[in-house]
């Protein structure tokens, strides 16, 4: 049963998540939902506190690359996977001189520039097990509508168990938050897949999404430019159920120039299917684009009044994947590791503590109550089987210090 409270007053969760966060990690997993309920309970009918400091984040987008490890966050590009017989490599020459360095800094900067420059100066990223940043998905599916699911509703649903194309029953954060006066008609999604339409369900959310794929969405499909949906029509489709991140790409920033949304899902598939594929130099390529598809959409909104010092970015994946010469290529239920994940978030909220080490385990399920967290909403509340908000993201202390212990680099 899903409890809804309807967001409509703008809270101070400054303080709130932290009693729900340190209360509930005294429980164990099977009593967690009724600890949530109770505190809901005394929140809502016990005496309010006093309003903590207002965020300055005013917008969020939720970036999500499919299935992409956080071995190679953190990492970067893996030599072994560097051949034909494990990585479907042909140029390994080529592929060495654009990602390999001599240690995981060097490497991971050069996969991804853009997260290993802005965000690990100036934001935070956790997920690296070999400094003790765990990060995890709970629904043990380690697939991806439950990962999706999981982090677009705040907890794992026994009932989302595969990828088929069923409406989802779960009440997604964005569907809420867009239901709140403040946020109306200010929320849309852009996701390369085709299941997308039925994760958000955009027939009962009518949030505007794009693509649509199939006819009963085409009513709350986006208008993407004349050139991108042309150019779409007259490009061969690499897999049937999924278009081009660059299409993807250009269709967002379209939409953030034209409608300004507040929150934004986007949804990049081409590291899964690479991955499946088997071909590792396509895989870290993809991860390569996505890194500078975020970079582009971070200096646009940089550039832009609404956004400026008032945008937040969550960028993680709905699963990870298995470890070693031909597990990587793999994720689900049997595939050991592939319940690690990462997480990387800037904004202005978020203190400077980099690349995270020796932290409390955080899982995908957090995030739904993160996101409404740093826009003054209480997700908990309405939907008390929820993860609590990631309180080390949410609030910058007066002087922030880079020289933090738990900063690792
Ligand atoms: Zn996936």
């Amino acid at each position: 049963m899903t409890w809804l409270v309807y967001p409509g007053v703008r809270s101070a969760l400054a303080t709130r998540p932290v009693f729900c966060t340190s209360f509930r990690m005294r429980l164990s997993e099977s009593t967690r939902t009724l600890s949530c309920l109770c505190l809901v309970l005394a929140w809502l009918f016990g005496p309010d506190t006093a309003p903590g400091a207002a965020l300055k984040t005013q917008n969020v987008f939720l970036i999500i690359s499919d299935g992409l490890r956080w071995q190679e966050i953190f990492n970067g590009a893996e030599e072994s996977l560097f051949s034909k017989k494990y990585g479907g490599v042909t140029d390994t020459n080529a592929l060495g001189r654009a990602y390999w360095r001599p240690t995981p800094e060097a490497r991971r900067s050069a996969l991804l520039p853009f997260i290993w420059t802005e965000i690990a100066q100036n934001g935070q990223l956790f997920g690296n097990q070999a400094k003790g940043s765990v990060v995890t998905v709970t629904n043990g599916k380690k697939f991806s509508y439950p990962g999706y699911n999981e982090i677009l509703t705040g907890s794992g649903d026994p009932r989302v168990d595969s990828n088929d194309k069923r409406p989802n029953p779960n009440l997604s954060v964005f569907e809420w938050l867009n239901r709140s006066a403040r946020l109306k008609s200010r929320v849309a999604v852009f996701g390369t897949w085709d299941v997308f339409p039925y994760i958000f369900n955009i027939e009962r959310s009518h949030l505007p999404i794009w693509p649509g794929w199939e006819p009963q969405f085409a009513h709350w499909e986006i208008s993407p430019p004349t050139y991108l949906t042309e150019l779409r029509s007259e490009t061969p489709p690499m897999w049937e159920d999924l278009t081009w991140d660059s299409f993807l790409f250009h269709a967002v920033r379209d939409y953030v120039k034209r409608e300004r949304p507040r929150l934004l899902f986007i949804g990049f598939g081409e590291t899964d299917e690479w991955a499946h594929a088997g071909r590792y130099d396509e895989y870290l390529h993809a991860a390569h684009r996505v890194d500078d598809f975020v970079r582009q959409l971070w200096q646009l909104t940089q550039s832009l009044r609404q956004y400026r010092g008032k945008t937040t970015f969550i960028l993680t994946a709905d699963h990870g994947r298995g470890d070693g010469l031909t597990a990587w290529k793999d994720h689900g239920e049997k595939v050991a590791g592939a319940q690690g994940d990462w997480i990387a978030i800037i904004g202005p909220d978020t203190a400077a503590l980099g690349e995270r080490g020796q932290t409390q385990s955080v899982t995908e399920s957090q995030l739904a109550a993160t996101i409404a967290a740093l826009l003054g909403e209480d997700y908990c509340r309405a939907v008390p089987r929820s993860g609590a908000p990631i309180t080390e993201v949410i609030g910058k202390p007066a002087q922030s210090s880079r020289s933090t212990p738990n900063r690792t680099q």
